[in-house]
């Protein structure tokens, strides 16, 4: 199947309220243009180079996001264009973001990442590290005006155990329910929960996922 068969038909099964980042890493433009020319705007990447490069070359109208783990100094490469990041998981990754964010005039949606899997090579933070963070920026919100936490990213171990997978997938969506009952904040706007990959994205929305990445069921494998 074609890229644009693929894309049409992962739409074709997602509910409305679940938003679709189509993961194009190491794919050459000509790909992502086969995605575009078939109505998809959002792209997801996970490196800074090529994130920067695509975003030259590719239409202006691309919502891109950055949904791998970003070194604290490189955000200024990304800061002046970037729609979401997804994997922030320390405190000074956020403030490094909301620092180049105020240079160029910005404020930059985030997602926490959390660690729900049983590896060890997984970044993201735990419960209690979310709410250190949380409290840390809500109370500083004077400071943290250029940054905005609309919620949070996890992924499930890699592992062909569905019910693994389903119970880490509750875990996150679990965490993200309690975040959504704290006060809301300038900077703390929680909406969105970014789990669900090609192998388990159908898994994540039946858990609660409110936006999926999914890069080799569309593009191919890499
Ligand atoms: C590569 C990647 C994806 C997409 O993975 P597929 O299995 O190809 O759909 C999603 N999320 C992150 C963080 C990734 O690095």
């Amino acid at each position: 199947m074609s890229i644009k068969e693929n894309l049409l038909q992962i739409k074709s099964q997602l509910p409305n309220h679940v938003t679709l980042v189509a993961v194009s890493k190491t794919k050459p433009v000509a790909d992502l243009m086969e995605a575009y020319n078939a109505g998809q705007r959002i792209f997801g990447e996970n490196y800074v180079q090529e994130l920067v490069e695509k975003h030259q070359e590719l239409p202006k109208d691309i919502q891109w996001h950055f949904i791998g783990h970003l070194q604290s100094r490189k955000a200024k490469l990304i800061a002046p264009f970037v729609n979401l990041i997804h994997g922030v998981d320390s405190l000074k990754l956020l403030h490094e973001i909301n620092k180049e964010a105020q240079k160029n005039n910005r404020v930059i949606d985030c997602l926490l990442q959390i660690f729900i899997a049983e590896e060890e090579s997984k970044f993201g933070l735990d419960e209690d590290e979310l709410n250190g963070i949380l409290r840390f920026i809500t109370q500083n919100s004077e400071i943290y005006k250029n940054i905005r936490v609309i919620g949070l990213m996890g992924m499930a171990t890699f592992t062909d155990n569905q019910n693994q997978i389903k119970k880490e997938l509750v875990h996150l969506k679990s965490i993200f329910d309690k975040l959504k009952m704290l006060p809301k904040t300038q900077n703390l706007q929680p909406t969105t929960l970014s789990m669900g990959m090609s192998g388990d994205y159908k898994l994540a929305i039946e858990c609660g996922s409110t936006m999926v990445r999914i890069g080799s069921s569309i593009f191919g494998v890499r």
